[in-house]
Order: structure tokens, then C-alpha cells, then sequence
């Protein structure tokens, strides 16, 4: 066991420059999403290392959606057996701060850049570890499937969506993991996700005229009134799961985080909206909440006999599975033996990939090397040494899972 973890570790430090010159040529790629620029073209680009690599690439153009630039998946495979086991990530990336972002730097042993992080960082780990387990024949009776998507910064519907749709997700499979930033955290749960559109319309009149006019903005303020209890009251239902202890616990919902009304200063508003947006603890049925906050919307609006128009711009489910389930442990093993250190499960705050996953049954996780606290920011960076440590870990997973 131990000879075979650092094989595995030496195989993969032996590499330690084709890994950074790989994360490099990915973070020049600019594919900020918002948009969702230049997909095609990093997708070339990770075609071909998987190719080098043996990972018998194929790049499947998806339908377009929204802005995307030549939506597509990249897939791949190793192994033959039928146990299954999938490595997924992402590849687009968060708008930069500053163009320079796009040219990474290498200091200290960290790479600097947009994505290095939050993945692509966690994507040269992903396509070095299931090298790793190939070259070294480590999986046993089965494979791994690699799913690369493009879209997950802006929901994930093109990419996962479309794998999901397809039948292209097994849910026979025995584990998936995405390389999040999860600061070597296991994310085993994570939340889901419901946003509203809530519409009021009442009747525009000139200010000489106001009493002739039917205020659309007062409407507004009697709707999201109630709105607000609910927020308090689901802040205090909080998750069984593990958490960061300065992520706080309950469900989060947040009342007009925009709005808009009206169309002069002058004129009594004849329309108004604000946005609800909400994410749920694995525990709470999202079905069961969008009902209550309809609910409390359309009562609210009948005790004032308003006219009010609910549109449900996001819908995600959450996720969970349980830190003792047989997936989770072996995931927990493999980290112990490759960094010598104990394995941390907890509940990521936001939304993930593994819901796609989740949904049918296969466990799920996110774990990476990149750190959570620099994603998304102007100084996101990786560390060389946990990128190739996170490449022995899914390596040595796959070893474990495909036995
Ligand atoms: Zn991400």
C-alpha cells in the first residue's frame, strides 16, 4: 500500500513541469463566463494534452446558449473494466479583475492567474491522475471517465445539462468528483439554489393625478414584507452536514438583491420587480420552498388585490451524501495515505456540479487543491506541490474505487 502511494506521488512529481507548462497555456485561454469566450479553443488545447496522455479524447459540440462561445464537453477515458468511476471539472472561468490575469506567473512555487484555482489548476491535476493510473495500472477492473464542461461559472445547463440529458452520466457509477477549489476539504454536500423574479403592475398616473394611479412600488414593499420573515425563519433551520465555522448554517435567502420601479420621479409607478434569491440546506425539499414562497407571495398580493407575476430564473437542486458512505471513506483513505493528514468533510455554501451526479443516485464530491478564499479574485493562485498532490489523491482513489 505505502510503496504504491509513493509510486504514484513519483510518478506524477516527475512531471511537475509538464503539469505547470499545461496549467499555463490553459490560464492564457481567455474564457471568462460571463460570456463564455474562446470555449472552443481551450477545449482544443485540452484535447490535445489528453491525447498525449492517453486519454482518448472526443469533443462534442453542445447546443448553443446564451453568449456561449462554441459551447462544447470534452470526454475521456482510461481503463476497460465495468466499474466506473467520473472526474469531472469546468473550464470556463470568472471574469478577470485585470487582463493580466491571463498571463500567469510562476513564483515560489505557486502559479498566478485566473482559473489556476477555480480549475484549470484542478483539471491538470484530474487528466495527471488518471494518467497516473493508467500507466501505472491501477485501474483494476474498471475506469475512469473524464466529463470536461464549459458553462459551470453560469450554471452548468449547457455542459452537465446536456451530459445528464443525454444519458451520458452512468448512474451505476460508483463516485464522481469535481476538482473545486475545496482547500483540501471534502465537499461532500452542497446547497441548491432558487431564484424569482417577482412582477408587480399596477397603473401609471402624473403625479397631478396620483389618485387616479394604482401604486406598483407600495405593492412591492406589502409582497416582500413577508418574504423577509421567511428569510428569518429558514436562517434558523440549519444543516446537519459539517460546515466551515464562518459559513453560517441555515438556509439563505436574500429579498431584492435587485429591483427596479416606475418610470419618472413624476409619475406614480405602474410597474415594479424585485429579485428573490435563495439556497437551501440538503435537508429542505426545493420543490416544498418554491411552493411555500409562491404561496407567501400570491397571499400577500391578495390581501391588496395585487396583480403579481412570479418567474422562476434559477432552480437547482442540492446535494449530499453522507461522510459514511463507502465512496466517501475510500475518498477520505486516499487523502489520509497521500497527505498525511486527516481528511475534512464539509458542506460546500454554494452550488456544484455534483448535483448533476447526486440526482442519480452517484455519490458525489468536490475536492481540489486550489483554495476557496483566493477564487474568483484578483491574486488566485495554485500551489505547485498540492496541484500534484491532488493527482496522486484522485490517482490513488481510482486505485481504491475500481478494485
Ligand atoms: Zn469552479
Amino acid at each position: 500500500m505505502e510503496t504504491q502511494a509513493t509510486e504514484i506521488q513519483a510518478w506524477i512529481d516527475a512531471r511537475s513541469e509538464e503539469m505547470a507548462a499545461l496549467l499555463i497555456r490553459l490560464v492564457a485561454e481567455d474564457t471568462e463566463n460571463p460570456p463564455g469566450r474562446g470555449l472552443g479553443q481551450c477545449a482544443a488545447i485540452l484535447h490535445e494534452a489528453m491525447d498525449r496522455l492517453g486519454l482518448s479524447p472526443e469533443t462534442v459540440a453542445v447546443p448553443p446558449s446564451n453568449a456561449l462561445e462554441e459551447p462544447c464537453v470534452v470526454l475521456g477515458s482510461v481503463g476497460n473494466g465495468p466499474k466506473l468511476v467520473y472526474f469531472h471539472g469546468h473550464f470556463d472561468v470568472v471574469p478577470v479583475q485585470d487582463r493580466a490575469q491571463f498571463r500567469a506567473e510562476r513564483k515560489e512555487g505557486r502559479i498566478i492567474g485566473r482559473g489556476t484555482a477555480d480549475m484549470k489548476g484542478g483539471i491538470v491535476s484530474m487528466l495527471y491522475g488518471a494518467a497516473a493510473a493508467r500507466e501505472l495500472d491501477l485501474l483494476g477492473d474498471g475506469r475512469i471517465d473524464i466529463h470536461l464542461v464549459c458553462d459551470e461559472e453560469t450554471g452548468s445547463v449547457a455542459g452537465s445539462g446536456y451530459l445528464r440529458e443525454h444519458g451520458l452520466i452512468e448512474s451505476s457509477a460508483l463516485a464522481m468528483v469535481t476538482a473545486e477549489p475545496s482547500s483540501g476539504s471534502i465537499w461532500n454536500a452542497a446547497r441548491g439554489a432558487v431564484s424569482l423574479r417577482v412582477s408587480l403592475r399596477g397603473k401609471e398616473a402624473h403625479v397631478g393625478q396620483a389618485n387616479l394611479g394604482v401604486n406598483a412600488f407600495q405593492q412591492m414593499l406589502h409582497v416582500a414584507g413577508p418574504l423577509e420573515d421567511y428569510a428569518r425563519e429558514m436562517m434558523e433551520r440549519h444543516t446537519g452536514f459539517s460546515m466551515d465555522p464562518n459559513d453560517p448554517r441555515g438556509s439563505m435567502v436574500v429579498v431584492g438583491g435587485m429591483s427596479g420601479s416606475g418610470s419618472n420621479f413624476n409619475v406614480v409607478p405602474g410597474s415594479a420587480w424585485f429579485s428573490v434569491d435563495s439556497r437551501f440546506n440538503p435537508e429542505e425539499d426545493i420543490e416544498v420552498e418554491l411552493h411555500r414562497m409562491r404561496q407567501i407571495i400570491n397571499e400577500a398580493a391578495d390581501k391588496i388585490d395585487a396583480d403579481v407575476t412570479i418567474d422562476v430564473t434559477q432552480f437547482q437542486p442540492s446535494a449530499g451524501t453522507e461522510a459514511t458512505h463507502a465512496a466517501a471513506r475510500l475518498l477520505a483513505a486516499s487523502i489520509e495515505e497521500i497527505t498525511d493528514t486527516p481528511a475534512r468533510f464539509e458542506m460546500c455554501a454554494g452550488v456544484l456540479d455534483v448535483r448533476w451526479y447526486a440526482q442519480l443516485g452517484i455519490p458525489a464530491f468536490g475536492y481540489g487543491a486550489g483554495r476557496l478564499d483566493v477564487s474568483h479574485g484578483p491574486r488566485e493562485y495554485i500551489d505547485e506541490a498540492a496541484m500534484r498532490t491532488c493527482a496522486a489523491v484522485y490517482a490513488d482513489y481510482a486505485r481504491r474505487l475500481l478494485a
